[in-house]
């Protein structure tokens, strides 16, 4: 999932959504613990560096200590899925 699409405003019916709190377009930037990730907003830690395709990639390569790309990285996911299932 690009990153962008964590830190986009959201809308809905054309305007500009807003929820109960002041959190509903910057779920990215929010930090995790344990996470020392650099995000590209400057900070450590955001949720971003780690569901972000960006993110996912670089999980897998630590997993793996190999570089990993998208598509290989989706296979491998499809190939866990139906050994998961049987
Ligand atoms: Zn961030």
């Amino acid at each position: 999932m690009p990153a962008a699409a964590w830190a986009r405003p959201r809308s809905r019916a054309g305007r500009l959504y807003s929820g109960p709190l002041p959190l509903s377009g910057e779920l990215g930037h929010t930090p995790v613990l344990g996470n020392n990730r650099l995000c590209g907003c400057g900070a450590t830690g955001c949720i971003e560096t780690l569901i972000s395709r960006k993110g996912l990639i670089a999980s897998a390569q630590e997993h793996l200590q190999e570089p990993v790309s998208w598509p290989r990285l989706l296979n491998l996911l499809a190939e866990s899925s139906s050994i998961l299932r049987g």
